[in-house]
């Protein structure tokens, strides 16, 4: 998970495009995870936009596409297998989660939280992040997984105010 490389900017797509969703996709298949209907939805919910959604939302936005009530639960334990598969990032300042819009490629996203419209913009520097984990490697640490965000105002929310 921690692989970082660099790569070209196709292997990044559109939130809710076809192509981030067949990429999605083959990134289950590769790591042998089923893509049944259920985890479709979940996943078209979730990339729908370029805002992190909660849990609920998601099974909001899953009852309101399939017509049937699904138990935040079952949402929480698809989103899970989603990160652990890098399919989709956590955004643990919103407590909630977006599609990864490079899901075959591991990066430590930095993501810049806009705290007045709450868009999501994502950058990737493998050279920053990769700092950040042999710094802790140095001092004795161990770093299982990176939480970069930062939180401001994004391009459009500074233009108006
Ligand atoms: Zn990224
Ligand atoms: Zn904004």
């Amino acid at each position: 998970m921690a692989a970082t490389h660099a790569h070209s900017p196709a292997t990044h797509w559109e939130p809710g495009s076809r192509a981030l969703k067949d990429a999605a996709r083959e990134a289950l298949a590769a790591q042998g995870v089923q893509w049944t209907g259920l985890r479709e939805t979940v996943f078209d919910a979730l990339a729908e936009g370029d805002r992190p959604v909660s849990a609920y939302d998601v099974a909001d936005r899953v009852s309101a596409l399939t017509g049937r009530r699904i138990a935040a639960n079952s949402v929480y334990r698809i989103l899970d297998l989603f990160v652990a598969n890098n399919v989709a990032k956590r955004v643990e300042s919103r407590n909630a989660y977006v599609a990864n819009r490079h899901p075959t490629c591991a990066h430590d996203c930095i993501f810049l939280v806009c705290e007045a419209c709450g868009r999501i913009d994502h950058l990737d520097d493998d050279r920053l992040a990769d700092g950040m984990r042999s710094r802790a490697g140095a001092a004795g640490f161990d770093p299982s997984r990176a939480v970069l965000e930062l939180i401001g105002r994004c391009t459009a929310c500074r233009t108006t105010s």
